[in-house]
């Protein structure tokens, strides 16, 4: 909101892609001290009422030019727009850009993501799967370049950080098991799952936390931001930091797994 036009170009620009894809994009908005903000969605409406919602935010903590958070959430967002687009699905198809979700609106009721997952419930939306794209384009061979929010959790898994994540609640933990699963059918790229209690540091840190707020199944796919990535919330979070090619793995398993969730729910 403090480079508010910059905000609105990218707005603009997630609005346009998906257009050039041939969907229908359509701004979901809210004010803010004043100004509005808006959340962009695109929809491929399938037979069965129950939606798979695949989501990004757009908006970069003060300061940093946010390539990995979330630009690479975005691209990914917009990469698999463009492949679902013109397609037959079972299930309704939503790509939803989120505004507003680093601070100071973060874990708070002025996110994009929790207005709209408000407004999802109050139509009654049945929203079966939340997927949300958090900061998913970096990776290292280096050892020891994986931490963890708690030991405890960090005794159960690599040290490397050159696994994609799976995180959610433990409400989400059926819609998780059965995403990383159909994830890993592809062998693709070495990926780790956790359900874990949302009260432990990273687990509810982006939009899925606010559909679970409003009793819906999410999850995460996330490199685990700051516990890898040195540049997280920095200015040195830059495009030159992303690894181009595992970053485009996560994006053609995660086609998969959104074609497979599809036709089993
Ligand atoms: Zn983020």
């Amino acid at each position: 909101m403090w480079r508010y036009a910059q905000l609105n170009a990218a707005a603009d620009f997630i609005e346009n892609s998906l257009s050039r894809a041939g969907l229908h994009p359509r701004r979901d908005s809210y004010e803010l001290q004043g100004q509005a903000c808006h959340n962009i969605e695109a929809e491929i409406r399938g037979a069965s009422p129950q939606i798979v919602l695949i989501g990004a935010h757009y908006d970069s903590v003060f300061g940093a030019p946010g390539a990995n958070d979330n630009g690479s959430g975005v691209a990914a967002l917009l990469a698999l727009a463009r492949r679902f687009a013109g397609r037959s699905t079972s299930c309704t198809l939503r790509f939803v850009a989120f505004v507003n979700e680093e601070p100071p609106y973060f874990q708070t009721k002025q996110m994009g993501s929790f207005f709209y997952a408000g407004r999802c419930k109050a139509r009654g939306d049945q929203i079966a799967a939340m997927i949300s794209l958090e900061t998913i384009g970096y990776f290292s061979d280096t050892p020891r370049s994986q931490t963890y929010p708690i030991p405890a959790i960090g005794a159960f898994y690599p040290r490397t950080g050159n696994f994609i994540g799976f995180v959610s609640n433990l409400h989400s933990r059926a819609l998780l098991r059965r995403a990383i699963a159909l994830f890993r059918e592809q062998g693709k790229l070495p990926s780790e799952g956790a359900a874990l209690p949302s009260f432990i540091p990273g687990v509810a840190w982006s939009d899925q936390w606010s559909f679970w707020e409003h009793g819906y199944p999410g999850i995460m796919i996330t490199d685990t931001a700051p516990f890898r990535y040195p540049h997280y919330h920095s200015a040195t979070d830059t495009p030159d930091k992303l690894d181009y090619d595992r970053f485009a793995l996560v994006v053609s398993g995660m086609q998969k797994v959104i074609e497979e969730l599809d036709k089993s729910l």
